[in-house]
């Protein structure tokens, strides 16, 4: 315990503390915010011209949106405790009421039942679901209430329990459309002890999986958990809110600084920042971005590398997996022996569209797939979800196409922009059920992503936790970011602080 006598000792050996973040997505920024908190001094490197990883802006036709995430999850309150201390609070905004709609279905496209949980049907017989899997869907999935639970042991994979209890098509016709959409992953690869931890227990004493299902929801609209909100503006109102943190607490993000590697000298660490390369090359080949200087409207300008302090006390990985693990290979050769994680390649093409039969918002807040039926995996109608999108969009719609999951690369890869916004825009035509053409397109913005492997992912969570422990062993060094979290900002944030705070405990008592 700190008595008042150590205290002044403690601050002083705080205010001489050197940390080095590497990566400033929102883990790293979070991190460093941790550490200056104190008193300590932290340096934030970030390969692109701008903080931020997968919480980017984008632009097009004169209109500023999110690129990469748009939302938070409410669930454990960390994103919006955060939001609010940054005095960010008065941002907080709800997503129109719309709901999402499935695709890939006789017929083309139904509205997303009510209720449920991860996609599973609380009531099988309901219309909106009967609408989505048919009489013979929704027959399979009654006899989920004749059939005895397992009581000895149970299934792990989200797939194989609802295949079993409810049948294929509303395995294929609602959950897997929710699992690819949230998590890029297809149910059978999901972990149900981390997706739904409750789940099987609830099966167990209701009897049926959609017993579980409408305990679990408290026969609810919404599943536990699913709520997100945004911020007006964009959610990179955070990402500016951190980076002006950091910087009135005397600490320090340095954009186009991509680490090239990481050294020890005794005690500290030396970081070797690639100062040489073209900074805006490398920023927009890390953030694996196409856009013109023109279109380019980062906040953060890029800063020269030439007077980086290279050597610290301590240092905290928070850049992608391949990243972390190639710069703390020579420091910790345990990681050698835990599997890496694969990670889905993901690209959003946002359109800027001209399109009054758009207006009515044909297919609500968006669209999720049916895996195999369309080539894009998910839409999200920007301008139907988001109030202040729309009023700054005025007669314009804003559509985001999401390509790629796990274990499929995005189809517009291979494709430049030019035909990766054709594509976008047919597979929005087809997705809205509205004719597109190509002379209704404002403009497009692409943006490519690595996304972390899913945390809900079968093995994926003692992937993690060996990683972690390998890293936690090493003195001097911590390590976040979502390929220890899991995805997603509710994930992320918490785990930076509590890296963070480990780190400089471990750097404080030494
Ligand atoms: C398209 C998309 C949409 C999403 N939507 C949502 C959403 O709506 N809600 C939600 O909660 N979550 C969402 N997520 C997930 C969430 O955005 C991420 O889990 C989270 O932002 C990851 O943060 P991070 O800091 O761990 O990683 P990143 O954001 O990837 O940051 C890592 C950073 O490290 C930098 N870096 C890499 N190598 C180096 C190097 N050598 N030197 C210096 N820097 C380096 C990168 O440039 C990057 O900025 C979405 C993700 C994607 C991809």
């Amino acid at each position: 315990m700190t008595t008042d006598h150590a205290a002044p000792e403690l601050a002083e050996r705080a205010a001489r503390l050197r940390v080095a973040v590497i990566g400033g997505g929102v883990a790293g920024l979070v991190a460093a915010e941790a550490i200056a908190a104190i008193g300590a001094h932290a340096t934030v490197f970030e390969s692109a011209d701008a903080a931020g990883g997968a919480v980017r802006r984008g632009e097009a036709d004169g209109l500023s949106f999110d690129a990469g995430a748009e939302s938070f999850a409410v669930r454990g309150g960390h994103v919006r405790a955060l939001v609010e201390d940054l005095g960010l609070g008065g941002l907080v905004v709800e997503p129109e009421p719309g709901g999402a709609w499935v695709a890939g279905i006789p017929g083309g496209a139904a509205p997303l039942p009510k209720g449920g949980l991860l996609g599973i049907p609380a009531n099988p017989f309901a219309e909106d679901v009967r609408r989505v899997i048919g009489w013979n869907g929704t027959w399979r999935a009654w006899l989920d209430r004749l059939r005895p639970p397992l009581t000895i042991g149970h299934d792990r994979s989200l797939g194989r329990l609802v295949r079993k209890r409810m049948g294929d098509r509303v395995l294929e016709r609602l959950v897997a459309p929710v699992s690819t959409g949230v998590y890029s992953a297809h149910p059978d690869d999901i972990d149900l002890d981390v997706a739904a931890p409750t789940l099987n227990a609830a099966l167990t004493r209701a009897g049926s999986l959609s017993g579980a299902v409408t305990e679990l929801t408290g026969g609810s609209e919404r599943a536990p958990g699913a709520a997100v909100q945004g911020l007006s503006g964009g959610m990179t109102a955070l990402v500016d809110g951190l980076v002006a943190r950091i910087e009135l607490l005397g600490s320090e993000v340095r954009t186009a600084s991509p680490v090239e590697a990481l050294d020890r000298d005794g005690d500290a660490w030396i970081v070797r920042v690639d100062s040489g390369r073209s900074l805006s090359e490398d920023a927009a080949g890390d953030r694996g971005e196409t856009r013109s200087p023109a279109e380019d409207v980062s906040s953060q300008p890029a800063r020269s590398t030439t007077d980086a302090p290279t050597r610290f006390d301590g240092v905290l990985l928070a850049a992608d997996e391949a990243t972390a693990r190639r710069l703390l290979a020579p420091h910790v050769p345990a990681l050698d022996a835990v599997a890496a994680g694969s990670s889905p390649r993901i690209e959003i093409v946002t359109l800027v569209l001209d399109a009054p039969a758009l207006d009515a918002a044909p297919r609500g807040s968006g669209v999720l797939t049916v895996p195999g039926s369309h080539i894009a995996k998910a839409l999200t109608h920007s301008t139907a979800k988001w109030a202040w999108l729309r009023s700054a969009a005025g007669s314009r719609h804003v559509v985001r196409v999401s390509f790629g999951s796990q274990g499929e690369d995005p189809a517009t890869a291979g494709l430049d922009d030019d035909a990766a916004a054709t594509l976008a825009l047919a597979e929005a035509s087809a997705l809205l059920g509205v004719d597109l053409q190509p002379s209704q397109m404002r403009g497009s913005h692409r943006a490519r992503f690595v996304q972390a492997q899913p945390s809900a992912v079968l093995g994926a969570a003692e992937r993690r936790a060996a990683a972690a422990a390998a890293i936690a062993a090493v003195p001097g060094v911590g390590a976040t970011g979502a390929w220890l979290s899991g995805t997603g900002l509710a994930q992320v944030v918490p785990h930076a602080k509590a890296e963070a705070e480990r780190l400089r405990h471990a750097l404080l008592w030494r």
